[in-house]
């Protein structure tokens, strides 16, 4: 946050209060487990609920939610992973450690989304996965995707980070493809404290192992024993050591690790869920009024869901097809205390992944919104009245001295 900005991007997307306190006191003075108990559990059984999948798993971040994921998709070096340009970098990240071939595919102009069309080129065989983004909250055509990944035999990871209260043709988003990922970062729709994530899906075998890799076990797939059966004779305390004893491993996949969320942000993610709706609906509105701003002016497109569908509103964006009245637009807001975050930079074009064969021209889309035309604006449940009224009132001011000749 840039406290000199009169409107700014929030330290907190998320609004907290009382309720969060007391769910962290009741967990503190309860005397109950602080980590693996009944919150966890109850935060996992509302969200799964509320997405429409058989299973949640809570972990510790997005981040941790979108690895997790990957491992689950069992890559292998020299699979081909197809991936937005246009998302935050953890999306695309976790792919650096993998060693698989990383394909950028170009975003639609106005949702920002993996453009199926796009994609269409880009698949084959040889694709193993496919990880989009909701951008901004807005579902991207999944139908079309799903169709194509399915055709090809590759599994779609949704990144919901933006997207928790967003809607596509009746069904929430973290349902619509093979995995979701979500974020409860402090930065986020919900927040669980701060940190953490959700990682959605319908396949029990999954389950099973994201018990484990997130508890400290092995991802492994095990036989009961097979040799010769020397064990000791154990007492009843001891049958741990002799279940374990009695099993062959076949296959290790990977290590696991430690993801576990604590039963305080659970507690908080439960009480968080609870006002995630009004939150959404207070984004919606502010993104509402932004939109009849941006409308009073010809040259300008704004980011709106397709028909039916619900926008989430994560992020508020819209369009002004001209790269030097666009500049002139920002410099405005800026000097205005208006801040002005543009989200994001094309991955394909961070040293990273330059490094690894791509640049400009990959997703001309892409590079044209973020070089040329897109602008993303404060929009957020902690604005005031008075604060939506000021941004409204200067946008207009703003856009009319941008566009004037
Ligand atoms: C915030 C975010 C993440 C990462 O979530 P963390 O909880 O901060 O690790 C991943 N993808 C997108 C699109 C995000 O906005």
């Amino acid at each position: 946050m840039n406290s000199a900005m009169r409107i700014s991007y929030p330290s907190r997307g998320a609004v907290l209060g009382r309720a969060e306190t007391e769910a962290v006191a009741e967990v503190i003075e309860g005397g109950g487990a602080l980590t693996q108990g009944i919150w966890r559990d109850r935060f996992e059984e509302q969200f799964r609920e509320y997405v429409g999948t058989r299973y949640a798993t809570s972990v510790t971040s997005g981040t941790v939610a979108l690895e997790t994921a990957l491992r689950l998709l069992e890559l292998r070096p020299g699979d081909e992973v197809i991936v937005t340009p246009q998302t935050f970098q953890a999306t695309v990240q976790p792919l650096l450690d993998l060693g698989v071939d990383v394909v950028f595919c170009d975003v639609e102009p106005d949702t920002l989304n993996l453009d199926p069309d796009a994609l269409a080129g880009l698949i084959s065989d040889r694709t193993a996965a496919v990880l989009l983004v909701h951008y901004g909250g807005l579902p991207a055509r999944m139908s079309e995707i799903t169709a194509l990944a399915r055709r090809h035999g590759a599994l779609v990871v949704e990144d919901c980070a933006h997207a928790l209260g967003a809607r596509h043709q009746g069904r929430r988003p973290g349902s619509l493809a093979d995995i979701g990922c979500f974020s409860f970062h402090g930065s986020k729709g919900i927040t669980t404290l701060g940190e953490g994530g959700m990682v959605t899906f319908d396949r029990p075998e999954w389950a099973e192992r994201l018990e484990r890799v997130r508890s400290n076990d092995t991802d492994y797939e095990f036989l009961p024993y097979a040799g010769p059966d020397n064990a000791p004779s154990l007492l009843p305390w001891m049958r741990y050591a002799d279940e374990v004893y009695r099993r062959t491993c076949t296959r290790v996949r990977r290590a696991g690790t430690n993801a576990t969320m604590s039963e305080a942000a659970a507690a908080v993610g439960v009480v968080q869920l609870g006002r995630m709706a009004a939150a959404t609906l207070r984004r919606r509105a502010v993104a509402e009024r932004l939109d009849a701003v941006v409308g009073e002016f010809a040259g300008t497109r704004t980011h709106r869901a397709a028909a039916g569908d619900e926008h989430a509103c994560h992020l508020y964006t819209f369009f002004l097809d001209d790269a030097a009245r666009r500049e002139s637009l920002i410099r405005g807001l800026d000097e205005a205390g208006v801040e002005v975050q543009l989200r994001y930079f094309p991955l394909h074009l961070v040293p990273e992944w330059r490094a690894r064969g791509n640049g400009r021209g990959a997703c001309p889309v892409a590079e044209r919104s973020w070089f040329e035309a897109q602008v993303n604006l404060p929009c957020h449940p902690g604005l005031t009245d008075d604060d939506v009224d000021y941004l409204a009132r200067t946008l207009r001011s703003c856009l009319a001295r941008a566009l004037a000749d």
